[in-house]
């Protein structure tokens, strides 16, 4: 993931992504996402939100491995791959120690996004919102905002 360079993401998944994380914060729990798609050079253009199998509390998100295993062989299945986790906090948004620790995506250059107030933020001005982090050299390294606004191209 480390070539990317432009993300395109559908106004669709980030409304579908937005509601489901709402979902679960209307009865106070943090949830888990991640954004797939498929690399074409420098950009990659993403096609779905996939919500995994995940136990959930206010403070954290768990996806058990079997379950990280079959995200993996439905990406394999679809030929795709996956460019971003996300997963919301009750509040403010910042990648905790357990977020740097426990991360399902691997792959350098692949992005860790987290919501804020359990994903009850406006579409249009939901990527200032979060906060985008992004694995290099082996560490989630907080993204600029000016950054993440060149990164991601929303499109309809
Ligand atoms: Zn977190």
């Amino acid at each position: 993931m480390n070539k990317i360079k432009l993300i395109l993401l559908p106004i669709n998944v980030l409304d579908a992504t937005l509601r489901k994380f709402k979902e679960y914060g209307k009865k106070s729990l943090e949830a888990f996402a991640i954004w797939v798609g498929k690399e074409k050079n420098t950009n990659f253009i993403i096609k779905d939100v996939w919500i995994p199998t995940q136990y959930n509390t206010i403070l954290s998100y768990y996806v058990p491995d079997i379950d990280v295993h079959k995200i993996n062989v439905e990406l394999n299945k679809k030929n795709y791959s996956a460019i971003a986790q996300l997963h919301t906090h009750p509040e403010n948004a910042f990648h905790s120690c357990i977020d740097d620790n426990y991360s399902i995506l691997t792959l350098p250059g692949s992005f860790s996004i987290v919501v804020p107030d359990f994903g009850n933020i406006s579409i249009r001005d939901s990527l200032n919102k979060m906060v985008v982090y992004r694995l290099i050299n082996k560490e989630w390294v907080l993204q600029s905002k000016i950054k993440v606004n060149k990164l991601f191209k929303i499109i309809e």
